[in-house]
């Protein structure tokens, strides 16, 4: 099935509409764009970026050019995968937004809101998702995680190598599209490792995700083929882990959870 067509199937077939995201509100982000808050690193700054001041959802810029995370992700895909990809993203969310207001002034049949309620939660999910990704990656990063991130993982996981083996097989298992995501659940203070199917299925609410892996065919395809597992393996020598050690400070201090 190509990603057209299994967007399509999603769209109409009931996707469960869980949004990953439900605690990045925009007073956190205004916040962020504020400067009232020092920490948040890169990924709070990709984020603050992905939506403008009238609430419009927009494209964050890439934190580093498009080769920037080679041998790991060639420049081709990370063109089309930021550019195109993630653009079409944008304007779904926005669109679905819009239509969703044109029912309410009575423009458009209520009966479309299912299905607009179905692409706002595919849409802004994958927005929100891509806007992390960029940002938990780096040039010439990899090694392991870093802060108070390394010792939850350690205390949590067992280690970062038993980590690294569950978010690995979390992320090549993922049927079809979708994505491994680490993730902090405030509820629990919590680490969870998650699958998302497409961007908004099998998702748990109150996640937050810190750390995400796009294992959707446009993201590895043109480089490792149909060989995800090589490109998930080739992933860890990419993630800037003191980027998401500032991401997780940032969202642990936004709920009270100083250590
Ligand atoms: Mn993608």
């Amino acid at each position: 099935m190509s990603e057209i067509q299994t967007r399509r199937a999603a769209l109409a077939g009931g996707a469960g509409l869980l949004g990953a995201t439900g605690l990045l509100t925009p007073n956190l982000l205004a916040r962020a764009a504020e400067g009232e808050m020092k920490t948040g690193g890169p990924i709070l700054k990709s984020l603050a970026a992905a939506v403008n001041k009238e609430g419009e959802y927009t494209l964050p810029p890439l934190p580093y050019d498009y080769d920037a995370l080679e041998p790991s992700i060639d420049a081709e895909t990370m063109k089309l995968h930021h550019d195109k990809h993630h653009l079409a993203y944008v304007k779904g969310a926005n669109e679905a937004l819009s239509k969703l207001s044109d029912v309410r002034s009575g423009k458009i049949e209520p009966t479309a809101v299912t299905d607009l309620t179905e692409k706002l939660a595919f849409n802004l999910s994958g927005h929100i998702l891509h806007s992390i990704f960029w940002a938990d990656l780096g040039p010439k990063k990899g090694g392991a995680p870093e802060g108070a991130l390394a010792s939850d993982i350690d205390k949590q996981f067992g280690s970062f190598e038993k980590f690294k083996a569950h978010f690995s097989a979390a992320s090549t298992q993922v049927q079809g599209n979708g994505w491994g995501v680490l993730a902090y659940e405030p509820i629990a203070r919590k680490l969870l490792v998650l699958q998302a199917r497409n961007h908004q299925m099998n998702v748990a609410w109150t996640a937050i995700p810190l750390l995400v892996l796009d294992v959707w065919e446009h993201a590895y395809y043109l480089k490792y083929k149909n060989v995800r597992a090589d490109y998930v393996k080739a992933f860890y020598d990419a993630i800037h882990w003191a980027a998401v050690d500032q991401w997780y400070a940032f969202i642990k201090k936004t709920h009270g959870h100083d250590a």
